[in-house]
């Protein structure tokens, strides 16, 4: 049987992926995108919310023991240390690596948060602060590709509270598509509080105080459009935005947004010109090169039944291909084929953002569970020379109350019925009016605030493959090696101290309590912490600027094989502070005009011979 042929093969219609097609398919490429997962509708995927009893990230999904999608619940604590998991990854490390993602049509991006701040150009020259490595490229030359990913995505924000507030360097008149999400009642309250105080940072030698701003984070869900000159790129925005409601707070935007207000990749996919086709259940195993290393094309594996191994074999031939796959997911598909890897970096230096939760009861009402998961920040802790002696961190505040840090309200409400006393049987605790009370007291102070914080790239937290454990396809599962850096670890507990003083201003009861043998928890100078994952895996095929040290150059492209693009936040030499999926989409764009380049040299090249 003849292979097929396409221009561009894409592997995965995730974030990254579904960017990539639509701007090659746009050029006028043909574009096959492969994707491992099943399309679900999102009136199903909403079905499956409602009625699954975890509501973590993959809880919209219908299960696929095929390609089963990671979750955290997998993890658990192993006797005498370290962590197990059991679920697709396997663990191997000091500590837990706390994120999973998604493998369905969409990918991660159906059940992300949906906050997209821009990195700081600073962040992009870590490497001049602290141990985190530097970009081989800036700000700068990031900048337009940041623009058109804000259109793509429909961004809310406030471009001048951008400027002033977090230090970006935004062009003169420019306008983000949405205008912001409006602050939740609880960031007002907040802000009431410590807008304009200051507090100390530890680990900082300097006196200097950190002075207190609560600042909204920039947002991929739609509100009303802003109002642009008439440009080719308002008209961009408008046409990205047009098929999506403006968002109405009903907070589920993990897993999934009952009104199509968050953006996810579907959104893209929606738009898709005819160039574009996409396969799901196909499971790329292998990536084709030719003797000279050039990658030709890959084979995948197709299956109809989600909980049988029975499966048959493809493959396609393309002139360029790109891996879309996820951080972890393009690890193992690289190392599966000995591929990529003449530094020896590729797999290294997975990083996340380990959070640091602090939780607790303000003075007044809060009004949380409303809204997005959170909708304001503080700024403060991200930049600066305090970098050099602890990692910098961004303060989410989070509107879903005690939820990530502790559990749904259905444990607050067990813990009123039975009166604090776990071991007494329900129904003589509090009940009628005084339960009603006790609960608003309870569960409408509640406010939680999360810090996000930079990891650098170490090249001992890895994506490595167990060939003895294979999925139902056959293919080697991923094994994670994971831990934290004294300087992450120096970090979080200027974070806990931070946090203290922000509890005292504020008037809170602090609830924060990490107790030894859950996932995430360790000590530092005595004092317990725990962090959890932000789900940003990134690193993996990390790029830079020599084929010695990194894997992929500044266009995302595979030092070691012409042809073959890695494109995803495993291409990020260091991840700042901010969630990534922003700036990955900015390098994805960035890359497509390498890629279109090399399809229109290939193209020359064959028309001439
Ligand atoms: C709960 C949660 C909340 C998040 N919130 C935010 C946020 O607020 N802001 C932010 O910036 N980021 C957030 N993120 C991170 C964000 O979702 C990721 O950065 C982003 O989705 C990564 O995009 P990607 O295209 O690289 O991978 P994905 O979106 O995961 O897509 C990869 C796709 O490839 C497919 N695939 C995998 N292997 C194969 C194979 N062998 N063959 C074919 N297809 C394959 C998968 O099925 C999947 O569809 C969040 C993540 C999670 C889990
Ligand atoms: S708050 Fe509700 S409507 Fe808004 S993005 Fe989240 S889930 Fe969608």
């Amino acid at each position: 049987m003849t292979a097929e042929r396409f221009d561009a093969v894409v592997v995965g219609a995730g974030f990254a992926g579904s960017l990539v097609a639509d701007r090659l398919g746009r050029r006028g490429w043909r574009v096959l995108v492969l994707e491992a997962g099943a399309e679900q509708p999102p009136a199903e995927q909403l079905q499956a919310f409602r009625t699954a009893v975890a509501k973590v990230p993959g809880s919209a999904l219908a299960p696929n023991a095929v390609v089963p999608s990671p979750e955290v619940l997998d993890l658990a604590a192993r006797d005498g240390g370290g962590h197990r998991a059991t679920g697709h990854l396997l663990q191997n490390g000091e500590l837990p690596y706390g994120s999973g993602y998604l493998r369905a049509n969409g990918g991660s991006g159906l059940a992300w948060t949906g906050l997209t701040p821009r990195m700081h150009p600073e962040d992009f020259r870590a490497g001049d602060f602290g141990p985190a490595r530097s970009w081989p490229i800036g700000y700068d030359e990031l900048e337009p590709y940041y623009r058109a990913a804000e259109r793509e995505i429909g961004v809310a924000a406030d471009a001048d509270e951008q400027r002033v507030r977090v230090g970006l360097p935004l062009p003169e008149g420019y306008v983000f598509p949405m205008r912001p999400v409006p602050p939740s009642y609880l960031d007002q309250v907040v802000a009431a509080g410590l807008d304009g105080r200051s507090v100390r940072d530890p680990a900082d030698p300097r006196p200097t105080p950190v002075e207190l701003r609560v600042v909204g984070t920039p947002s991929g869900r739609a509100t009303t459009p802003a109002t642009f000159p008439a440009t080719a790129e308002a008209a961009e925005a408008a046409e990205a935005a047009a098929d999506r409601p403006a968002c109405a707070g009903s907070a589920s935007c993990i897993p999934v947004c009952p009104t199509g207000a968050k953006y996810t990749p579907l959104s893209t996919q929606r738009r898709w010109p005819p160039t574009v086709q996409l396969r799901t259940q196909a499971v790329v195993s292998r990536v084709l090169v030719d003797a000279g290393g050039r990658a030709t094309g890959v084979e995948y594996q197709a299956y109809r039944d989600p909980a049988s191994p029975r499966h048959t074999r493809h493959t396609v031939h393309a002139d360029v291909v790109v891996l879309a796959a996820h951080a972890v997911e393009n690890a193992r598909l690289m190392l599966a084929g000995g591929l990529a890897n003449s530094s020896d970096q590729l797999g290294r230096n997975l990083m996340d953002h380990p959070v640091l939760l602090t939780w607790g009861l303000m003075p007044e009402q809060t009004g949380p569970y409303r809204g997005p998961g959170s909708t304001s920040g503080i700024e403060g802790f991200r930049f600066g020379a305090a970098r050099a002696h602890r990692a910098p961190f961004r303060i989410e505040i989070g509107n879903w109350g005690w939820s990530w840090a502790v559990g749904p309200v259905d444990g607050d409400i067990a813990e009123l019925l039975h009166r604090g006393d776990p071991a007494a049987p329900t129904g003589i605790g509090l009940f009628g009016k005084e339960l009603r009370q006790a609960a608003r007291d309870r569960i409408g102070r509640q406010f939680a605030l999360q810090f996000e914080m930079e990891q650098e790239a170490d090249p001992a937290n890895r994506v490595t493959l167990d060939h003895a454990r294979r999925d139902l396809l056959g293919n080697p599962r991923p094994v994670l090696t994971y831990g934290l850096s004294d300087y992450v670890k120096r970090g979080m507990a200027a974070a806990k101290a931070v946090s203290d003083q922000l509890f005292a201003l504020l008037g809170a009861e602090d609830h924060t309590a990490h107790h030894p043998g859950l996932p995430g928890y360790f000590e530092y100078q005595g004092a317990p912490l725990r962090f959890h994952g932000a789900g940003h895996g990134a690193g993996t095929h990390i790029m830079g600027d020599s084929p010695a040290t990194s894997v992929v150059d500044s266009a995302q492209r595979c030092w070691d094989h012409p042809g073959l693009y890695a494109v995803g936040c495993g291409s990020m030499p260091s991840v700042g502070t901010s969630n990534p999926s922003l700036t990955m989409a900015a390098m994805a764009l960035l890359s497509c005009e390498r890629i279109h380049q090399d399809l229109t040299n290939r193209h020359r090249i064959s028309l001439s011979t």
